[in-house]
């Protein structure tokens, strides 16, 4: 069970990814239009390189997208006061933890017992 500080504390790191990653997903998208003014007005780059750049663009957004439903997801879990309890065990999972790793919903134990490596980490 997180103390109201600990919960104030997690709020506001969660909080601080998604206007991050918001930030991010709007870069994105003037990425996308700068890239469509770019099409009318000159056509000196090379097309590989731009579909490449392009291309890494957008894979980036999808993973930006994923994670902002993994913030979201673990904003839902700090309000319903479920954040810190464990999926798997429903053991607590250490406050340290959760703010290295706030979208994590397995405790240390659990998520090394897994074998496969799940994406908790957010991005960097
Ligand atoms: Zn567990």
């Amino acid at each position: 069970m997180l103390t109201p500080d600990q919960t104030q504390r997690l709020r506001e790191r969660l909080t601080a990814e998604l206007t991050r990653l918001a930030g991010n997903a709007h870069s994105a998208i003037g990425f996308t239009m700068d890239r469509d003014r770019d099409r009318i007005g000159r056509d000196s780059m090379d097309e590989s390189a731009e579909e490449e750049l392009y291309s890494t663009q957008l894979r980036l957004h999808d993973r930006e997208t994923f994670f902002l439903g993994k913030i979201q997801e673990a904003v839902r879990r700090l309000d319903s006061g479920e954040i810190d309890v464990c999926e798997e065990c429903a053991e607590p999972i250490g406050f340290k933890r959760l703010m290295a790793r706030p979208v994590t919903t397995l405790c240390f134990e659990c998520k090394t017992a897994r074998e496969q490596v799940e994406a908790d980490e957010l991005p960097e």
